[in-house]
């Protein structure tokens, strides 16, 4: 936060739909509260809408589910704008974007994977990039995160593709500074 982030993004992991377990609500509670930006809580979990509730009362302003993980995208994006929070889906790289073509009135966000999910330190997709400008030329006002692969050299690409919001984590952990590395990831684009 101090480096100049504008978002934290919190990759929570259930052992179910991705392998790994990374944390969840109590620690993202545990970041709002210290926190002096807003946080979103990427959900890599089955049944998403089970935790809907904690991410919401942790403080997460944002939640993100995965299209794959449920077959009633459209009524969760309602259940979470309910909720008074902005209502995100995600597609992994194998996904077809259809389905979020099928959620506009109710999206608020659209995250497209450029890695597949589990994992830091994968490099880009590179078909990925087109999906983006695919769904932009579709929802000219809509947000588009790129989760994965994020570095200097990628994110100009991906910025001309569409994406408006963009997910680094291993990049700034290799960066000589987090704040060197942001400030290296907004010029990029600018
Ligand atoms: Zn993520």
């Amino acid at each position: 936060m101090e480096g100049g982030a504008d978002w934290i993004h919190l990759d929570v992991m259930d052992g179910q739909f991705v392998p790994p377990i990374t944390f969840g609500a109590d620690l993202a509670a545990s970041v709002v509260k210290i926190g002096s930006v807003p946080v979103e809580a990427h959900l890599m979990t089955e049944t998403p809408d089970r935790h809907f509730d904690a991410f919401v009362s942790a403080g997460c302003r944002r939640i993100i589910f995965h299209a794959e993980a449920t077959a009633h995208a459209h009524r969760l994006c309602q259940n979470l704008r309910e909720r008074g929070v902005e209502a995100g889906v995600a597609v992994n790289p194998g996904t077809p974007i259809d389905v979020l073509q099928s959620l506009g009135g109710v999206l608020d966000f659209a995250l497209v994977m450029t890695v597949n999910p589990g994992w830091g330190g994968q490099a880009l997709i590179r078909s990925c990039i087109d999906k983006v400008r695919t769904l932009r030329a579709e929802f000219p006002d809509l947000a588009i995160q790129c989760d994965g692969g994020v570095d200097p050299n990628s994110i100009k690409e991906l910025w001309d593709a569409g994406c408006t919001h963009f997910v680094a984590g291993s990049y700034l952990v290799r960066e000589t500074s987090i704040e060197e590395g942001i400030r290296r990831l907004k010029e990029a684009c600018a």
